[in-house]
């Protein structure tokens, strides 16, 4: 088997880095083996995967962006202050994970003010960014915005524009577009081939597909649009050692499990490969 090496210098834009800041059994592929009153309970693996990313990030001199849930701040406060010492930005993934496409406005409205204000509180920063758990802001759900706004925040990372199962906007831009008032939706990256938009921003399929993939994609990117990328990953995506649910069926441990113990491997090959920022850096123009 060919090793992997990083080919440094690849990128000549700079990409924004982003990470949802959850645990393992807060995916909602997971939700029937973890119901919300069992998380209390729950052995946490988050603020120990969380330092692991401050380190390899600090070793590699990149700053990104964190969408910590609501839920991870409460119990973690100092993890919180950690984020926001060593340079990231703190940004929101809203409180407990809920899918803004099966909420009401007034419910998302007190998720979203109450997790921001704690953010805050906590960072002693401004928070003004947003990423739906899922990318779960969909057609049905784009009162969402007018929410955002009202509730200060300025740009949102929300809709993945592909046909993405339960989620995904196929017909969105690629590209940051500008909602009123004073937002924008940033999504994370895509490529389009063939006709079809084609998922590039991480999370399942940064563990499914070959590096080299991941690699062509962003660099294509980079070069052909001429667009910075933004790309995700989640803190258990690192954690091989984690908690595992045998009896889930095999398309959920597929997308849960598959390659967490390449990830790390090959996050370190991408911020060797390209260049790397904040989303409120990367996207200055737009914000
Ligand atoms: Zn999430």
């Amino acid at each position: 088997m060919s090793r992997l090496v990083s080919t440094p210098g690849l990128g000549i834009l700079r990409n924004a880095l982003t990470i949802n800041v959850e645990d393992y059994f807060q995916a909602p592929a997971l939700a029937a083996y973890f119901p919300r009153e069992a998380w209390a309970s729950t052995p946490c693996r988050v603020e120990q995967n969380v330092d692991r990313i401050l380190d390899l990030l600090a070793g590699h001199g990149v700053v990104a962006t964190f969408f910590v849930l609501g839920w991870v701040a409460t119990r973690y406060p100092s993890l919180v202050q950690r984020i926001v010492d060593d340079g990231h930005e703190l940004a929101c993934h809203g409180y407990g994970h809920g899918h803004v496409s099966a909420m009401t406005p007034e419910a998302f409205r007190t998720e979203i003010v109450r997790t921001k204000t704690l953010l805050e509180d906590f960072s002693g920063r401004p928070v003004l960014g947003y990423r739906a758990p899922d990318f779960s802001i969909g057609a049905g759900s784009s009162w969402a915005y007018e929410v955002l706004a009202e509730a200060g925040y300025r740009y949102s990372s929300s809709v993945y524009p592909v046909g993405h199962g339960r989620h995904g906007m196929p017909g969105a831009s690629r590209f940051p577009w500008r909602l009123p008032p004073g937002l924008a939706e940033i999504p994370p990256a895509t490529v389009r081939w063939g006709g079809r938009n084609w998922p590039a921003g991480g999370g399942v399929w940064f563990r499914l597909m070959p590096y080299e993939m991941s690699r062509w994609q962003i660099a294509r990117i980079n070069r052909h649009d001429g667009r910075a990328v933004v790309f995700y990953f989640r803190p258990w995506e690192i954690d091989p050692e984690q908690p595992r649910v045998r009896e889930a069926p095999p398309r959920v441990r597929l997308g849960q499990y598959f390659n967490l113990s390449r990830t790390e491997g090959r996050l370190r090959l991408l911020l060797e490969d390209f260049r790397w920022g904040r989303m409120d850096d990367v996207f200055r123009d737009i914000l």
